[in-house]
């Protein structure tokens, strides 16, 4: 798998760099693919190019620009093993959640974006006024590692429905899957200039689309540091900004929830991708008359948690990403040794998987939220349980966090998990087992973002309104 070139004005480009970036498999360690490392020359012309795009793109009827995206997911559909094979590679992710969660969910909501701009409503009388949506030009989009093309597709699907043309910088380490959506761009004769992919780093490639004057928004995934330099370099050029960064999301097991369906739940929730989902319920909080009971239920579900290859059809956690993410998050498990909290499965590298970016998966148990473990998002396949007294001492604890990205709750009816789930600062709360809808607003409060992905109310974000007095 090799993509020597950039996307961008309808065709691959050779980058003005000359420069590579290795792609690195996270089961092998191997260097499976190369991406040119991009330039901000290579920046400028793609935005120039999304400029030219947008001029035509944002004319064109609803009714085509929904039948593009319709193309679009089809031309991906025929990709889904090459996508989910690359991805299981760069990311770690099991080939069976691969295939179906990072490569078919995304190629359906690419499809799901076309609906949802033929269901959405351009113009509103208001008084003596006619407010109009528009599309708001041009858009960067810069992207994380660990579900890359889901969140390229929570980008780019509402952007183009909208009207607007992307310049797309993917996550270094996992770059494929973005270029393989340029080539089915490509392949279907997407209009030029409406989706540029430049390939590079974040400090280059990143920097120079959201300092560009001609990008007019910029839509950001990743972590709180890097979102906070971006809001203020977008801040400068006075460019909105949308936001999806960390959590350190809360699962609330009510005293009167049905544990041997709750727990197993979170343990599940916490451990997808290896931890390596920003949504992940990372911190279980269980009253403090049932911890003991609740550790004997987790660890009994993560024993059901295959460690091992991704391409293994009965793993069920692969390796992490990088060499980095395994260190930090075992660093994270040290710490949470030091302070005080205590292990009561895994806790470090497993010794029979010494090729591959593998941490066994690790319950802490008498878990202080005060503690770097249940303040900090580790981003690996970590949890911490802590226990808590009346449910109001459960609710202070779930909000006592820096982030506000999702979360669970469980109780022994609906009425009473909905009445907690409603004083949870957070922008996403699934109760009882209330699963993940593709319809729903996904989003942070507090510092993990601004803005809102995925349904038909994201598409919104990529328009700016204009009122027409008569
Ligand atoms: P990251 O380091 O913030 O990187 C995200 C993207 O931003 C990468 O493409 C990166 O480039 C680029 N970047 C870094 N610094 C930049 C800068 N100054 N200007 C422009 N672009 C820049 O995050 P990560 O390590 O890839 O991903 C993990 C983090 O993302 C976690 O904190 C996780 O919670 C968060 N995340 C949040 C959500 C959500 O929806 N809220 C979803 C997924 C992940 P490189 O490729 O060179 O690093
Ligand atoms: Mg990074």
């Amino acid at each position: 798998m090799t993509y020597d070139k950039h996307y961008y004005d309808g065709t691959w480009q050779s980058s003005t760099g000359g420069e590579t970036i290795a792609v690195i498999s996270s089961a092998t360690e191997q260097e499976v693919a190369r991406v040119p490392r991009g330039t901000a020359e290579d920046v400028d012309r793609a935005v120039k190019a999304a400029r030219r795009g947008f001029e035509s793109w944002r004319r064109l009827p609803v009714e085509e620009r929904a039948q593009w995206l319709e193309k679009l997911s089809a031309a991906m559909k025929t990709r889904v093993p090459r996508i989910a094979e690359a991805i299981a590679h760069e990311v770690g992710t099991a080939i069976g959640f691969a295939t179906k969660v990072q490569a078919e969910f995304p190629i359906m909501m690419i499809g799901m974006n076309a609906k949802f701009i033929r269901e959405t409503k351009l113009e509103e009388e208001l008084g003596n006024s006619l407010v109009i949506k528009e599309p708001i030009g041009v858009v960067g989009c810069v992207t994380p590692w660990n579900y890359p093309l889901h969140q390229v597709v929570c980008k780019i699907a509402p952007a183009l429905a909208a009207g607007c043309a992307v310049v797309l910088k993917p996550a270094e380490m996992a770059p494929l899957s973005a270029l393989m959506l340029a080539d089915a761009a490509h392949e279907i004769g997407l209009p030029k200039g409406v989706l540029n992919v430049v390939s590079g780093s974040g400090r280059v490639v990143g920097e120079a689309i959201v300092a560009h004057p001609d990008v007019d928004m910029v839509s950001f995934t990743g972590s709180l540091q890097a979102g906070r330099r971006i809001a203020s370099v977008a801040g400068e050029g006075i460019k909105k900004v949308c936001l999806e960064l960390g959590g350190k999301s809360a699962f609330v097991v009510l005293d009167d929830a049905p544990f041997d369906k709750a727990i197993p739940a979170g343990v599940n929730n916490c451990m997808q991708n290896s931890g390596q989902t920003c949504s992940a319920w990372t911190r279980m909080l269980v009253p403090r008359s049932r911890h003991d009971e609740a550790v004997e239920f987790a660890k009994g579900q993560l024993a059901k948690l295959t460690l091992g290859d991704p391409f293994d059809k009965n793993t069920r956690l692969g390796p992490l990403a990088s060499a980095a993410q395994r260190d930090s998050v075992l660093g994270f498990i040290e710490q949470g040794k030091k302070e005080g909290a205590t292990v009561v499965a895994g806790g470090g590298k497993p010794a029979n998987l010494p090729t591959g970016f593998y941490v066994e998966p690790t319950i802490f148990a008498h878990v202080d939220n005060k503690m770097t473990i249940a303040q900090e998002e580790i981003f690996g396949p970590v949890l911490a349980i802590i226990p808590y007294g009346s449910e109001a001492d459960a609710i202070a604890i779930a909000n006592d966090s820096q982030y506000g990205l999702a979360g669970g709750v469980w109780g022994g009816t609906n009425e009473r998990a909905l009445e907690v789930a409603k004083q949870l600062r957070t922008g996403q709360v699934d109760i009882n087992g209330g699963r993940f809808n593709a319809l729903a607003p996904f989003g942070g409060y507090k510092k993990s973002g601004i803005g809102r992905e995925i349904g038909p109310l994201a598409i919104e974000e990529y328009f700016q309104l204009k009122s027409i007095q008569r």
